[in-house]
């Protein structure tokens, strides 16, 4: 698996810096359909995690302490963290 998985989820694109992230888990809480740990404890896409409300994907990425989530909009400008 790259060190950065990348989804497409309601027009934003969405990044996981896999390096990042320590597994706090405030992602899974904030979005539980779109992301899941993996068997490392690190964050990863849900199969289903495509049909998430984009502001609450954007809420998730905002609330990772280590900044491992980022989201972008149709133009590539960054909206999250
Ligand atoms: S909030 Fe950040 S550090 Fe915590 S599990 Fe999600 S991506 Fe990893």
């Amino acid at each position: 698996m790259s060190d950065v998985e990348e989804r497409h989820i309601g027009g934003l694109t969405v990044q996981i810096d896999r390096l990042l992230c320590v597994g706090f888990g405030d992602c899974l809480e904030e979005a539980p359909e779109t992301f899941e740990f993996d068997e490392e404890g690190i964050a990863t896409f849900k199969e289903e995690a495509g049909g998430t409300e984009p502001s609450v994907v954007v809420e998730a990425c905002r609330a990772c302490p280590v900044d491992a989530l980022s989201a972008f909009d149709p133009d590539g400008d960054q909206v999250a963290p």
